[in-house]
C-alpha cells in the first residue's frame, strides 16, 4: 500500500488513452482524489470505455521542457552516423511510438530511429472526442513531448522531417534533411481525414484527426463572442468522430447540428435499435439532427457566419463548420516506392509489405483486407512487430475489433460481426441501456451494448465463437 508522502501517479487506458491521474481520482465514479490506483476496487471501469482496472497500464511522469526544434538540429548534425541496420520508423502518431517502445522493451542496444512530419509529442487521440466537456486544456492532452519520450526509451527522434522518397535497393530514405540508412523500415503513416470541396464560397470546414487541426477548433470556437450558446456548429457526418465531437460540444453548450447522408448514426456499425436509441441521446443533449441529409454548398452570409444549404432545400447556419467524412490512409509514400496497396498499405501475417524489408502498421496499414483505424489494433501490431523485428517472427493475430463510441450521453461498445447470414438478437434493453448478440450458425458472433450493459464487453469478447443455441431459451424464460 503506498504512502501518502508517495508522489502521485498516472494510468492509461490501454484502449481508449483514458488517464487515471491519482491526484485528480474519478469523483464522478466515486473515487476522491488522492485515490491510489492499487486501491481501486476491481469492478471499477473505465469512464470513457468501460473495460476494467486491467487494461490500464503507468503512464511515464510528463516532461515538461524538453525542445522538438533544438531535437531537430540535434538529429541533423548526428544524422552521419547512421547506422545501416538500423530500424527507421516514419511516423510518430500512437502506432510509432507504440512500436518504438515494444522493440526498447525486447532489444536495449538496437538503434532505433522515429522520423515524423510533426513535432513527435505523445498524446493519446481518443482523448480528443471527449476533452471539451471534460475541460481538458490542450497543453494537458500532451502526455511526453517527443524529445522527452525519445529520450528516455533512448531512440534517436527527427521531428518536422517528411519523408520523401525511399530507395528501396539501397535501404536508404530520402527526406530535405538528406538520406537516412536502414535495415528494416516501418511505414506508420496513419491516415488523415478524408476531405470534400464544397461549392459556395466559404473557407473549408475544420476537422479533428490530430492535436493540431484540435488545436484550430479549440481556437475557432474561443474567437466567437459570447458563451457556447452563441456559437452554432455544424458537424457534416454522423460517424464515429462526428458523434462523439457533437456529443462533447453539446455537453459543452454549444448548439449542434449534425448533418448525415445516411437515416441513421452509425449505420455500418450500430444495429437499428441502437442507432435510434443514440439519435436520441443526442438529441435530449440538443443536437439537432439531420438525417438523409447531403450538403450542396456552403456559403458565407455575414461576418463569421455561414449557412450549409441542403439538397433538399433546408439550409442550416452555423459560426463554426466541421467535416467528420471519415480517413484515408496515408498510402501515398508506399504508392510511389512501389509496395502493393489497396485501401490501405498492403502487408501480411507478419505485417510486411511487398518488399520484406519494409513493414507497415497503425491507421495506414490494411491487413486481410481490412483496414483497423483503431489504438487496440495498432497495440497488438506494435507488440507482434516487435518481436519479428527482433528477429522471432511473430504472426499478428487480430483482436476482435471492439469499437468504442464514446458518447457520453450514451457510451457503446461493439464487436462487429466478421460474418454475414445471421441476425441480431436482442438479449436485454431497458432505460439503462440494451444488449444485442449477433447469432450466426447458433454462435456469437458480435455484439453491441449501450448504457451500462457497455462493460460486458471483455466477458462477451471471451464468449466469441462459442455456440448459443441456448440463447432463446434463456430469452423465453
Ligand atoms: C477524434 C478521434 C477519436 C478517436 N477515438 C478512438 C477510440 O475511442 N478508440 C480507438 O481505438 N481509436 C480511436 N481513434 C482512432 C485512433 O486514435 C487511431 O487509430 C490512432 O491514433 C492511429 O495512430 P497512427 O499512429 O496509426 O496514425 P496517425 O495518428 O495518423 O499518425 C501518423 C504519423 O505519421 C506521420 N507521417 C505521415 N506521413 C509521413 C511522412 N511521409 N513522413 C514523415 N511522417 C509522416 C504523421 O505526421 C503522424 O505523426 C480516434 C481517432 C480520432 C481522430
Amino acid at each position: 500500500m503506498s504512502t501518502e508522502t508517495d508522489e502521485f501517479k498516472r494510468y492509461i487506458c490501454k484502449v481508449c488513452g483514458y488517464i487515471y491521474d491519482e491526484a485528480k481520482g474519478d469523483p464522478d465514479s466515486g473515487l476522491a482524489p488522492g485515490t491510489r490506483f492499487e486501491d481501486i476496487p476491481d469492478d471499477w471501469y473505465c469512464p470513457d470505455c468501460n473495460v476494467t482496472k486491467a487494461d490500464f497500464t503507468a503512464l511515464e511522469p510528463r516532461a515538461e521542457t524538453a525542445d522538438a526544434g533544438a531535437a531537430a538540429m540535434a538529429w541533423s548534425a548526428g544524422a552521419g552516423a547512421a547506422d545501416p541496420d538500423a530500424v527507421v520508423i516514419v511516423g510518430g502518431g500512437m502506432a510509432g511510438w507504440a512500436l518504438a517502445e515494444a522493440l526498447r522493451e525486447r532489444d536495449p542496444r538496437r538503434t532505433i530511429r522515429l522520423l515524423t512530419a510533426d513535432s513527435g509529442d505523445y498524446y493519446t487521440k481518443p482523448r480528443i472526442s471527449n476533452a471539451f466537456a471534460r475541460g481538458v486544456a490542450i497543453a494537458d492532452l500532451v502526455e511526453e513531448t517527443g524529445v522527452a519520450r525519445a529520450a528516455r526509451l533512448g531512440i534517436d527522434l527527427m521531428p518536422f522531417v517528411r519523408v520523401l522518397d525511399v530507395q528501396r535497393a539501397q535501404q536508404k530514405i530520402i527526406t530535405a534533411r538528406g538520406g537516412v540508412p536502414y535495415g528494416q523500415l516501418v511505414l506508420a503513416t496513419g491516415a488523415r481525414p478524408r476531405q470534400m470541396a464544397f461549392p459556395g464560397g466559404a473557407g473549408a470546414p475544420l476537422s479533428v484527426n490530430t492535436l493540431e487541426d484540435y488545436r484550430a477548433l479549440r481556437a475557432a470556437l474561443e474567437a466567437q463572442a459570447g458563451s457556447p450558446a452563441h456559437t452554432r456548429v455544424a458537424i457534416i457526418g454522423a460517424g464515429l468522430v462526428g458523434c462523439e465531437l457533437a456529443d462533447d460540444l453539446a455537453a459543452g453548450g454549444y448548439p449542434v447540428s449534425l448533418i448525415e447522408c445516411a437515416s441513421r448514426p452509425l449505420p455500418n456499425l450500430l444495429p437499428e435499435s441502437l442507432s435510434g436509441d443514440l439519435e436520441k441521446a443526442l438529441a435530449d443533449r440538443g443536437v439537432q439532427w439531420h438525417t438523409e441529409a447531403t450538403v450542396e454548398r456552403i456559403e458565407p452570409v455575414a461576418e463569421g457566419t455561414t449557412r450549409l444549404v441542403l439538397a433538399s432545400g433546408e439550409s442550416v447556419e452555423a459560426e463554426v463548420v466541421i467535416s467528420a467524412l471519415g480517413l484515408v490512409p496515408n498510402r501515398e509514400l508506399a504508392e510511389r516506392i512501389g509496395l502493393a496497396c489497396h485501401a490501405g498499405i498492403e502487408v501480411d501475417a507478419l505485417l510486411r509489405t511487398t518488399d520484406p524489408a519494409v513493414f507497415a502498421l497503425g491507421d495506414g496499414c490494411e491487413f486481410d483486407g481490412q483496414l483497423r483505424p483503431y489504438v487496440e489494433t495498432l497495440r497488438g501490431q506494435a507488440a507482434a512487430l516487435a518481436r519479428t523485428l527482433s528477429g522471432e517472427p511473430t504472426v499478428y493475430r487480430p483482436d476482435a475489433g471492439i469499437v468504442q463510441v464514446k458518447t457520453g450521453s450514451l457510451p457503446l461498445n461493439v464487436c462487429p460481426p466478421q460474418t454475414d447470414g445471421g441476425e441480431w438478437v436482442e438479449i436485454s434493453g431497458d432505460g439503462e441501456g440494451r444488449h444485442l448478440e449477433y447469432h450466426a450458425d447458433a454462435r456469437l458472433e458480435g455484439f453491441a451494448l449501450s448504457g451500462c450493459h457497455a462493460r460486458q464487453a471483455r466477458d462477451l469478447e471471451t464468449r466469441l465463437g462459442e455456440p448459443v443455441a441456448d440463447t432463446r431459451t434463456r430469452l423465453a424464460s
